[in-house]
């Protein structure tokens, strides 16, 4: 396989458009087959359910090459059970997971090409998603769907070294009790981008949101979930209903258990403990784990001393081994890494 002519290290986070995607359309109460196709424009009517109420949902995964050459992605079941629940909650009809599944595989099998070579950094960055297609006014579900596959790659997340983020204690809430913070939807980012405008335009690189009934407690940033490391060398990740279930951070808590021996614990966080943890990172498909140096809350600084300038010990040795298990340099857990044939 000839690959593009990439400059695979020097790639940013945007959209390229790649050779191939799947598309599948749900009409009369069923999905059809669905295919490939080399046409990257949707063309769908003015009054279409995404475009008046926001009916949409997706999901994020990336394909890599391994240190022996094979081209994989990892836990794609996972990404299809979360878009199932997803689509659940949104009234729209479910994408069973195996055929989810089938249709990322073939979507990176056709754009082979654009997979980034071991070593270099970069990924190809894959995007499932759906939508309410046909046309309502009156507010209530699509009957008509298009699910849809495409792929882009995307630059190594670190470049240039790791930088501890900076981030905020944000005056939004995110997600309401009982509301849509733990589905991947659209609607969840609309209404976070004033929020992360507004933080980078005042210097920070993120948003911490609190639970929006008490604000006391952290649920997560706007894309990624937190980790922390306690001062005895615990593993704590906040557990809420309104928090968005990271395929990373679920994966990270299971090496942290299971290949490093550390207690990790799923439980509430409240902000007042913040300044008796030693380390604190943002879990994602993207990073895997990007260290949080200083928690700003309304000027009161919270710094985790072991990650001011580089990864905290912990983070780096959870990060490394969850790398190798990606990159097939350590043994992975049964049904982790998915090879594309
Ligand atoms: C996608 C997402 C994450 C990260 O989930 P991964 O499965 O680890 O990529 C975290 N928070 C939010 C709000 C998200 O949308």
């Amino acid at each position: 396989m000839e690959k593009k002519n990439i400059d695979w290290a020097n790639l940013g986070f945007g959209y390229i458009r790649t050779d191939y995607r799947f598309v599948s359309n749900y009409k009369n109460g069923a999905w059809e087959e669905g295919a490939l196709t080399e046409n990257a424009d949707v063309v769908i009517n003015e009054c279409a359910g995404v475009l008046q109420y926001a009916q949409t949902i997706f999901e994020g995964m990336k394909a890599y090459t391994t240190a022996d050459g094979r081209i994989v992605t990892f836990r794609p079941d996972l990404n299809g059970e979360r878009m199932e629940q997803s689509a659940a909650r949104l009234e729209m009809p479910v994408f069973p997971k195996e055929k989810f599944v089938d249709a990322v595989l073939k979507t990176i099998k056709a754009n082979e090409a654009y997979v980034p070579p071991y070593g270099s950094g970069a990924t190809l960055y894959v995007r499932p998603f759906m939508f309410g297609s046909d046309s309502v006014i009156g507010v209530k579900p699509s009957e008509e769907y298009q699910f849809r596959v495409f792929t882009t790659p995307v630059g190594p997340y670190f470049k240039g070294g790791v930088k501890p983020l900076t981030i905020r204690v944000c005056d939004f809430d995110r997600a309401a009790p009982r509301g849509t913070g733990h589905i991947k939807a659209g609607l969840n980012y609309a209404m976070s981008l004033h929020a992360i405008v507004d933080a980078h335009k005042q210097g920070y690189d993120e948003n911490m949101y609190l639970d929006a009934a008490t604000r006391t407690k952290v649920e997560e940033t706007g894309g990624a979930n937190f980790l922390f490391v306690t001062k005895d060398g615990k593993v704590v990740t906040p557990k809420s209903d309104s928090i968005l279930p990271s395929i990373t951070r679920r994966s990270l808590v299971q090496v942290a258990r299971e290949y490093l021996g550390l207690e990790a614990q799923e439980r509430e966080v409240y902000l007042d403990e913040l300044k008796d943890f030693a380390e604190c990172g943002l879990c994602g498909t993207a990073a895997v784990i990007s260290p949080v140096g200083k928690v700003v809350d309304h000027g009161r600084e919270i710094c985790f001393s072991s990650g001011m300038t580089e990864m905290g010990p912990v983070t780096k040795k959870l990060y490394e081994t969850l790398t190798g298990i990606q990159m097939g340099t350590i043994k992975a857990p049964e049904g982790w890494v998915v090879e594309v044939k």
